[in-house]
């Protein structure tokens, strides 16, 4: 069956465990484009340099935003992370969808560029949940953590006017519904 290359924007608060997810989704589908954002936040440990981000100076970022080289840009706690065209033009060119994991702000930035991108919400089954996943991820400090907590809460109030919501209760299961739902808008007519 013939494939439509699409844009899937994959959003969820900090700790919802989307970075799992995708990476779970890139084993079984790993024929998907995934961007590198840019982003003027430092790299955390255990981050790779032009693998988790292309890490840039404010004056870099800045640049780049004036050149036009971004789909789509955003502040986060302080830091500016964007989506650069040259990451998303050669997979949609090869006929490749793409998967770009962003905020909620992006993605309905990227939706007014592209009105067919699909946008999916990865939601934590319950804030409790999330709030020991942000904990437990331990790279935070606590007054990141009640900023992160706080953000988190508004953007899942945003959750409703995202094309798909998928509950991160179990990672297989969420992955296979992600899978499942991928392939549908591959390959059916939906919009
Ligand atoms: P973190 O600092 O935890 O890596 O990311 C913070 C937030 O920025 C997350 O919600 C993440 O999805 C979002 N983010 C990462 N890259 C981009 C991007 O290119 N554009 C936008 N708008 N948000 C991004």
């Amino acid at each position: 069956m013939s494939r439509i290359p699409r844009l899937f924007v994959i959003s969820g608060p900090s700790g919802a465990g989307k970075g799992t997810l995708v990476s779970l989704l890139r084993k079984r589908r790993p024929d998907l484009g995934l961007t590198v954002s840019a982003t003027t936040r430092k790299p955390r440990e255990g981050e790779t340099p032009n693998v988790s981000y292309y890490f840039v100076t404010e004056d870099t970022f800045s640049a780049w935003v004036a050149e036009g080289a971004f789909l789509e840009h955003a502040g986060n706690y302080g830091n500016r992370y964007g989506t650069l065209w040259s990451e998303v033009n050669p997979h949609l060119k090869a006929g490749r969808s793409v998967i770009l994991e962003i905020d909620v702000q992006g993605g309905f930035n990227v939706r007014k560029a592209f009105p067919d991108a699909v946008l999916i919400f990865i939601m934590p089954p319950s804030i409790e949940d999330l709030e020991a996943r942000l904990r437990h991820r331990g790279t935070e400090t606590e007054e990141q953590i009640q900023k992160r907590l706080k953000r988190a809460i508004a953007e899942l109030e945003l959750a409703p006017q995202y094309d798909e919501i998928v509950v991160n209760d179990d990672r297989k299961r969420a992955c296979s519904e992600l899978v499942a739902l991928i392939d549908s808008y591959e390959t059916d007519e939906r919009n």
